[in-house]
């Protein structure tokens, strides 16, 4: 088994820091962490310096459609190789591959195909550097209509236990994340379902009163899918499902952080009102991902890219084209600590998805996903499942 010892001027494991620090990688686990003085090094190990660079866990993207060029709903291996090898660059090592809302029978198709992708790969050394596929984010198409985004109205669907337990069988079991809109009829009886399943329940794409948004919550709910976007909006005497989602501690919220979805000061505002822990940075991220802009496709959509904003036929952003090393800069560019910053994008949705300890950590036993970045936070080394950075 391949041995390397990563030395770093500072490691953020996330939730500590070192400094002079090294990471023992075996294979594709972290076999030991340290300060350099504490530690001796197994014989034979290969050594990687990284001088003067912060290392931490790779970032962990619960919510992205796409990237190279490729829709996860393409669900096929060719695709799926594109995508999550771009995003690897990136400094994302692991994503819940994100449906968008599309005729029920297509979507099943798309989930064999990401589920036997998933299959196909998992307890496999990549020996390259990837992304790993951590399985399903349901976006759609239990969602409003009112507050649809760009999801086709056509394929939107009621709440509906049948039809989900049609999605997660066709995933084969993998699927991690459903989002419902809480005000729609049997929303919360599908997310009691998710529950029992194990599935995350979150609140999205939703025209829900505080009321409706507090029900989600209390039926077991506990995420909110790109905070701002797609939702009825925050007024005083009527604060709605983002004020529900705001002064719930439980409840964790996706931010898309490129400055286009999202103003600064809201940002601030979010993170301000929940706190460090429970604010995670997503990237949204279609096919345009990573290329040049053009034409490409969402789902079974066309979006049209001009300086990397993505928008449909009508005018309306249709996802993003951003990558979650670009959304770090840009939340510590509005004064958030390095280090909380860097727990968005890892440790946080790591835990949110019931992988703490496997992923988005730098922990003996977990994953060696690694990300070095450069003193103005550029990523100049990826590592995924014990792969690249040599
Ligand atoms: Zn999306």
């Amino acid at each position: 088994m391949p041995t390397t010892a990563i030395h770093a001027s500072r490691i953020l494991t996330p939730d500590e820091e070192i400094s002079d620090g090294v990471i023992v990688v075996e294979g594709s686990r972290i076999a030991a962490i340290g300060h350099r003085d504490e530690m001796r090094l197994p014989p034979g190990a290969v050594d990687y310096v990284a001088t003067g660079m912060t290392v931490i866990p790779g970032f962990v993207d619960v919510h992205i459609h796409g990237a190279g060029g490729h829709d996860v709903m393409e669900g096929d291996a060719r695709a799926l190789d594109r995508i999550t090898a771009t995003v690897a660059r990136h400094g994302t090592t692991s994503i819940v591959a994100t449906t968008v809302t599309a005729p029920v029978e297509d979507t099943c198709r798309s989930l064999q195909g990401i589920a036997q992708y998933i299959r196909a790969h998992e307890n496999a050394e990549p020996g390259h550097l990837a992304a790993e596929i951590l399985g399903v984010h349901l976006e759609g198409p239990f969602i409003s209509k009112a507050r649809r985004g760009v999801h086709p109205p056509d394929a939107l669907a009621k709440p509906s236990v049948a039809t989900f337990g049609k999605l997660i069988e066709a995933a084969d079991g993998l699927v991690k994340i459903v989002t419902v809109a809480p005000e729609l009829p049997g929303a919360l009886e599908l997310i009691a379902a998710a529950v029992a399943a194990k599935i995350v329940g979150a609140i999205g794409h939703t025209d829900a009163d505080y009321d409706q948004a507090r029900a989600a919550i209390h039926a077991g709910a506990r995420h909110a899918v790109h905070m701002y976007n797609a939702m009825r909006p925050f007024e005083h005497r009527d604060p709605g499902v983002v004020g529900a989602i705001l002064t719930d501690p439980e409840v964790t919220a996706e931010v898309i952080a490129d400055l286009v979805h999202v103003a600064g000061p809201a940002i601030q505002v979010l993170i301000g009102t929940k706190g460090f822990d429970t604010v995670l940075l997503v990237s949204d991220g279609i096919a345009a991902t990573g290329m040049p802009d053009g034409k490409y496709r969402l789902g079974n959509f066309e979006v049209s890219v001009k300086d990397g904003v993505a928008r449909n036929s009508e005018g309306k952003l249709a996802g993003s084209t951003l990558t979650l090393d670009r959304a770090l800069r840009n939340v510590v560019a509005l004064g958030v600590p390095l280090q909380d910053a860097v727990r968005m994008a890892t440790v946080l949705p790591a835990r949110r998805l019931g992988l703490a300890g496997k992923k988005g950590i730098i922990a003996v036993g977990a994953d060696a996903d690694l990300v070095a970045l450069t003193p103005d936070l550029r990523v100049s080394g990826v590592m995924t499942r014990g792969a690249g950075l040599a």
